[in-house]
């Protein structure tokens, strides 16, 4: 279905665009830097390694910033980017969300400013490493023969930042005036559930000010050929159902014992894992992200050996997908309670209700312009996030927001030891935002904003 909708859209575009893009693509061959100083610089003089491409030494640069959990460096993270602001001319406005957390806003103004403009946003943060299982220094982006640069944050999502930064600095230097405004905004607390960063942002006037109408975050690596496209997430749900009993001596059978219970809770939840997991695993078109997970993941409950506890407690964590109806999915829970016996009673840790997908429809001109990269050769695959990123933030204040690091032939290794990501594929990664920033702040004028 997906390759139908292409042909039709890709025609379109040919027509429209290909002509200067290819233009655009022989330019980016001959001269990469066409128009800024003869001497590149990165690193705020550090040369680059003999051969080293200048936007790889400035992403390994980047990735020996220690932004990581408990204790980010945010600060060695804004210092860069007043440093990116100023190599790509551009303004950049800082705005303390909550205390010691600043969200950064580099903004390149389109030639007609009133229409929506085109967020690029990425989260400055890592989180932590377990140095004992990686082969190199994890903050020391080493880089193998094969050309893997090994670093917490090389895939989340410290790639996607230069790649933004990099497609903006070749467009300027190529001359292009880009219609929308761009924005560039740097995050922090991603990886803490952005509640200080993202959450609080977006009911910031200075946020509502940026006058957004798409955004773009951050994916996942496709170990493929293709490049996964993430249109909307599964909502989290944390709970603990709590099993109520009658205690007693441990040698008799007491009636109503919270074992009891726990155990009718325990299969309820577990039956209902394993048809989920059968359904994802017996369908072809099906991913994580089209199926409900459950997971148990803390069982509280007893005083001694001999003593029957008077309750016990069990937690799980659920991943909804956005087609599930919430309503009647904690309707199903409040009955596994019910039937598990006397007073069985559940309360939420964490119950998000967001169900905003992107659209993905073929006259969505967003994702026209999103499908335009697959006329260049790019197989995109759609898919629902398996967890949660700041996207659904901004999906709940009803602005469409694509999840997409372009990384393929890659193994996905976010927060896993020995994350890496190969240079190459890190390079392609910027022709393809190159191509993919211009065709969003391209798309014309919808009626309502004209
Ligand atoms: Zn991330």
């Amino acid at each position: 279905s997906v390759v139908n909708l292409i042909s039709e859209v890709c025609l379109f575009f040919w027509v429209s665009v290909c002509f200067s893009m290819h233009l655009t693509q022989t330019a980016i061959q001959l001269s990469p830097y066409s128009g800024e100083k003869a001497t590149f610089s990165v690193g705020g003089g550090q040369s680059s390694p003999e051969g080293e491409d200048p936007s790889v030494s400035l992403f390994r640069e980047y990735l020996r910033l220690k932004t990581v959990h408990p204790d980010p460096d945010y600060d060695a993270a804004l210092r860069f980017l007043d440093r990116m602001a100023e190599e790509l001319g551009l303004p950049i406005k800082k705005i303390e969300v909550c205390p010691g957390r600043v969200v950064a806003i580099m903004t390149w103004e389109g030639t007609n400013p009133s229409l929506k403009s085109i967020l690029l946003n990425s989260h400055t943060d890592v989180v932590p490493v377990f140095q004992e299982h990686w082969k190199y220094d994890a903050f020391s982006a080493f880089k193998d023969a094969e050309g893997n640069i090994y670093a917490r944050g090389s895939q989340d999502m410290k790639c996607v930042t230069i790649q933004y930064i990099q497609a903006i600095r070749r467009l300027k230097a190529e001359g292009r005036k880009l219609m929308r405004t761009v924005h560039l905004m740097f995050v922090p607390d991603e990886e803490v559930g952005g509640h200080k960063g993202m959450e609080t942002f977006v009911k910031h006037p200075e946020f509502q000010k940026l006058n957004i109408g798409f955004a773009l975050d951050e994916g996942l690596a496709n170990p493929g050929e293709a490049f996964t496209v993430f249109y909307g997430e599964r909502n989290p749900w944390w709970i603990t159902v709590h099993c109520p009993g009658s205690p007693g001596h441990g040698s008799r059978f007491v009636e109503n014992t919270a074992a009891e219970k726990l155990r009718h809770v325990m299969n309820s939840f577990l039956d209902f894992r394993e048809k989920e997991k059968h359904r994802l695993n017996t369908s072809e078109c099906f991913t994580l992200g089209d199926v409900t997970t459950v997971n148990m993941t803390m069982v509280k409950g007893g005083v001694a050996y001999n003593v029957i506890p008077a309750e016990m407690d069990v937690s799980f964590d659920l991943r909804i997908p956005p087609t599930v109806n919430l309503q009647e999915f904690e309707r199903q829970i409040k009955q596994w309670c019910k039937e598990a016996g006397e007073d069985v009673t559940y309360e939420f840790a964490q119950k998000h209700m967001n169900q905003n997908v992107t659209s993905t429809e073929e006259n969505d001109p967003w994702w026209i312009a999103l499908y335009y990269l697959h006329c260049r050769n790019l197989t995109l695959e759609k898919e629902i996030f398996p967890a949660a990123t700041d996207s659904r933030f901004i999906r709940a204040v009803g602005i469409p927001a694509i999840g997409f690091s372009p990384m393929n032939r890659t193994p996905i290794l976010l927060h896993d030891h020995n994350e890496f990501l190969n240079e190459q594929v890190f390079l392609k990664g910027i022709s393809v935002f190159e191509r993919l920033i211009s065709a969003l702040a391209s798309v014309p004028a919808c009626p309502a904003e004209a």
